[in-house]
């Protein structure tokens, strides 16, 4: 079952990236290197909930 997540830049907490994935894949939170157009740079954004 995919699940729609919310990535938050872990620096400014800025929220550009939906996402999905698999909670039993899965169980821990995301973390992924993304742009983030508030900063111009790409920084570690993490699952939120
Ligand atoms: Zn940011």
């Amino acid at each position: 079952m995919a699940e729609h997540i919310i990535l938050e830049c872990t620096e400014c907490g800025d929220r550009s990236y939906l996402s999905e994935k698999n909670k039993r894949k899965h169980p821990e939170r995301l973390s992924l290197k993304k742009y983030c157009p508030v900063e111009r740079k790409t920084t570690l954004h993490r699952e939120t909930k």
